[in-house]
């Protein structure tokens, strides 16, 4: 198995964890795709030599086709870079790890091209999953989550018949501020909610950990995954990351994949998959860990989970809405621009503000996703 990878938003948390793995196991990069941060984005095209480097800023490409004279990696920019990204033909195997809805057209040009697709990216399938199961229908390539909840579903899946399903049980850390009231929560700053206790990822889904947005949004995408309804997904507040979630069937058997907190084992077993190979991941000490427990997700401090659910009943555009709407209010978050508890308040007027569409195009899907940014940002 020598697989050729095309990796986009290479420079990211899961970016460059995703290279950790691709250097221990020895496979190709054909690609590489980052936003801005060309220094790191160049380390990585002198060590793994892709065929094509993609910078979405048109000036930062500009500058790194410039750095690059002397290398065979062709640079381009934008949005239709990151597209060529995810059609090379070189790639058996794309891995979206960009942040946002700006990845749902290279993940819909992947599935389009045939390829394999493994996805971090939550954001796709939450605001686009209709088309890209759709797509995925009409095409050869196979949908591998990265993201650790679902990769953990998948991987107790494996060999079980659809329907015998019965639940999908998604754990969640329960954030920095598990147990917290919101009177407690109103003056938290940008710092504060960026220490995460038990994962260390990029800022957006630090933020969306903090809010319980990340889990609202994890139970849409479980929803496209394993083609579930709301009813059929249960979340439960497990704050030791040990066990990474949970399939129940129809005869009350629950299967848990557990093991060390660290997402470089899902991303191995999304590159490997279906085959299993020793890896980077420290073994989980079960005696070390001792006790494991679980509790309800507290929807009232959090608004930002309640907000995803609701969404998701109502369907339509309404996942793409509560997914822009917290775009948006978590950069004005970062910024210092609003507080803390206003994300979740933008997030829900935002939604409460969507008119429902059930037509769900690339153009709706994207009108919807435009529409709520604009509302958080006129109504902060
Ligand atoms: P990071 O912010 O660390 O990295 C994001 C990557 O995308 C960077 O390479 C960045 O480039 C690039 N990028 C950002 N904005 C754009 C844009 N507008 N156009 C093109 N590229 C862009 O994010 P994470 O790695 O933490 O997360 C990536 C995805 O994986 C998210 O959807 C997240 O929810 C999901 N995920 C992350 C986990 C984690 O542990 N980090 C766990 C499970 C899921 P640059 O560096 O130049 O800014
Ligand atoms: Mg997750």
């Amino acid at each position: 198995m020598k697989k050729n990878i095309s990796l986009l938003g290479s420079t990211g948390s899961i970016g460059t964890q995703t290279l950790e793995v691709v250097r221990n196991l020895g496979l190709q990069v054909c690609a590489l795709t980052a936003h801005s941060n060309i220094q790191l984005l160049e380390r990585q095209i002198r060590e793994f030599h892709p065929q094509l480097a993609v910078v979405y800023e048109e000036r930062a490409a500009q500058q790194l086709k410039a750095n690059l004279a002397d290398t065979a990696t062709k640079v381009l920019a934008g949005e239709e870079g990151l597209e060529a990204a995810a059609c090379i033909p070189e790639a058996d195997l794309v891995l979206n790890a960009v942040v946002g809805m700006v990845g749902l057209r290279p993940t819909l040009a992947a599935v389009a091209a045939d390829k394999d697709l493994a996805l971090a990216n939550k954001e796709t399938l939450v605001a686009g999953g209709a088309l890209v199961m759709d797509a995925l229908q009409k095409h050869k390539g196979h949908l591998i989550p990265v993201d650790s909840e679902h990769s953990a579903v998948f991987q107790c899946l494996q060999g079980a018949p659809n329907r015998a399903l019965k639940k999908v049980i998604l754990t969640a850390s329960g954030g920095p501020f598990f147990g917290k009231t919101c009177a407690e929560l109103a003056s938290v700053t940008p710092e504060q909610a960026l220490q995460h206790p038990n994962w260390n990822m990029g800022a957006k889904v630090t933020i969306d950990s903090a809010t319980l947005m990340n889990k609202g949004l994890e139970v849409m995408e479980a929803g496209w995954l394993f083609h579930v309804p709301l009813s059929k997904i249960q979340v439960v507040v497990h704050r030791e990351s040990v066990i990474h979630s949970m399939v129940e069937f129809e005869d009350h058997a629950i299967l848990a994949q557990l093991g060390t907190a660290d997402m470089r084992l899902p991303i191995q077993y999304a590159l490997t998959y279906p085959e299993r190979v020793p890896g980077p991941v420290e073994e989980l000490d079960l005696c070390k860990v001792g006790r494991l427990t679980f509790y309800e997700p507290d929807q009232q401090t959090f608004p930002c989970f309640a907000a995803c659910l609701n969404a998701m009943q109502r369907g339509g555009v309404a996942p793409a809405a509560v997914n822009g709407a917290n775009e948006a209010a978590v950069q004005l978050f970062l910024q210092k621009k609003i507080s803390f508890l206003e994300i979740g308040e933008l997030v829900q007027a935002a939604l409460h503000a969507q008119p429902d569409v059930t037509e769900l195009t690339l153009d709706t899907i994207l009108k919807a996703d435009a529409q709520a940014r604009n509302y958080v940002l006129s109504h902060r």
